[in-house]
């Protein structure tokens, strides 16, 4: 059976992993929708092969160039927020979020109010939204579908299971390429080191998110909204293989795990597919070769990102929205080379200290809330002594 899907978010590295998957099985997917944010020719190539309906990008100012690069095509082209909202409130079967950072807010309330099946990667969206996105995903009858490893492996785990006899559930982090470093060496670490992650290939926000630890702090908050279990059932443990992608204990002390090797497609194929499965092209795991999987305490006295994001949702409010906003200033900064590596968790802890607001309630609030954080960040950026 064909089923019909959009990826926002296509030209980056899990929207390259789905179209992996896709291209494998081309006659049971048919492309409604594709979206980037510029990357125009990469995108105007992949809506030809994948003979989407629509191409979408979200800087308006690329539109001219993508109606030429798709020409003749019969594919529509559109740009701007506004049309990536509009492309993913077309109906389809399924919809992968896939956009980075609170860009993708819009569009995915746009298929969650469409009461449509999301596999769901953007977790600053989350983040950001919280209970907003969660009581929408309730109110419209959507289905949020965790891509995320470690919240596809707590998923796969609570399967057949209810929360209620939860006793833990634990997010396993590699610890990212600095994992070892010593504070002095953090403080000089070059984006290039702190990309170069050692496990995954990932887009380079979080590839940073991941050496600061401050992609564990998102995922706990996002592992908060979607596993409604409580802050004190959840647990950061580092697992520097990555081959446990995270694990239920219940309350009988039988704890469940999902192995596999880090690669993004596996968590995709499993929303792909949910709820049956689907082949991927991966190697088997081979634990002989692995040899041994270890496990530490997380280092919050040189990665406090975890301790700030645990502190904002346990704040709650708008702080996880601020925390979001002031890290995607910081990184940004950061992979620009205008700040050092330890100022990103530094000017996140900055931003929530100074603003103070209240719980979100619409859609338009977490947008607002998200700008004033973005320009208090800047702000302490400029006023402060950086590098
Ligand atoms: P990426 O940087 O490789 O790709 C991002 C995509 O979003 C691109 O298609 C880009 O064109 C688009 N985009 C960026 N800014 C945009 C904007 N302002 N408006 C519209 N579109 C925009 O990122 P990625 O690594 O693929 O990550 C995507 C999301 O998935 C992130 O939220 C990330 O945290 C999450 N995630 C990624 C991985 C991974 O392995 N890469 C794993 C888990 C979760
Ligand atoms: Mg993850």
């Amino acid at each position: 059976m064909t089923r019909s899907l959009t990826l926002l978010g296509a030209t980056g590295s899990i929207g390259a992993s789905t179209l992996d998957l896709v291209r494998r099985n081309p006659d049971q997917w048919q492309v409604e929708a594709l979206t980037a944010n510029g990357s125009v020719a990469e995108l105007a190539a992949l809506a030809r092969e994948f003979g989407a309906k629509l191409a979408v990008v979200g800087d308006e100012a690329c539109l001219p160039e993508l109606r030429a690069a798709l020409a003749g095509s019969g594919i529509a082209a559109a740009g701007g927020r506004q049309a990536l909202c509009e492309a993913a409130s077309r109906p389809v079967d399924m919809t992968v979020a896939a956009i980075v950072g609170c860009a993708g807010l819009g569009p995915v309330m746009a298929a969650i109010e469409r009461g449509g099946t999301v596999a769901l990667a953007n977790k600053e969206a989350l983040v950001s939204a919280g209970e907003v996105m969660m009581q929408a995903v309730a109110r419209h009858g959507a289905t949020l579908l965790p891509t995320d490893s470690e919240h596809n492996a707590i998923f796969q785990c609570l399967s057949g299971n209810r929360l209620s006899d939860v006793a833990r559930i634990t997010l396993t982090a590699s610890g990212g390429p600095l994992r070892t470093w010593s504070a002095e060496r953090l403080a000089a670490a070059t984006p290039a080191e702190a990309v170069a992650h050692p496990n995954w290939s990932m887009g380079a926000k979080i590839s940073v998110d991941s050496a600061t630890m401050m992609n564990k702090g998102l995922e706990y908050i996002e592992a908060y909204h979607l596993f409604p279990v409580g802050l004190e059932k959840l647990a950061i443990v580092v697992h520097p293989q990555s081959v446990i992608h995270s694990m239920v204990e219940f309350r009988d002390r039988s704890t469940l795990a999902q192995l596999g090797p880090s690669d993004m497609r596996v968590p995709i194929a499993s929303c792909l597919a949910w709820p049956q499965r689907m082949e991927t092209p991966l190697a088997p795991l081979d634990l002989a070769a692995i040899g041994q999987l270890t496990f530490e305490q997380p280092n919050e006295a040189l990665f406090p990102a975890t301790r700030l994001a645990r502190e904002a949702i346990a704040a709650g409010g708008g702080a996880p929205a601020i925390l979001n906003a002031a890290n995607e200033i910081a990184v940004a900064a950061f992979l620009a080379g205008q700040i050092r590596f330890t100022r990103i968790a530094a000017v996140v802890e900055e931003t929530l200290a100074r603003m103070n607001a209240a719980a979100p309630q619409t859609l338009e609030d977490v947008m607002a809330l998200d700008t004033a954080a973005r320009a208090r960040a800047a702000e302490i950026l400029e006023t402060s002594a950086l590098v």
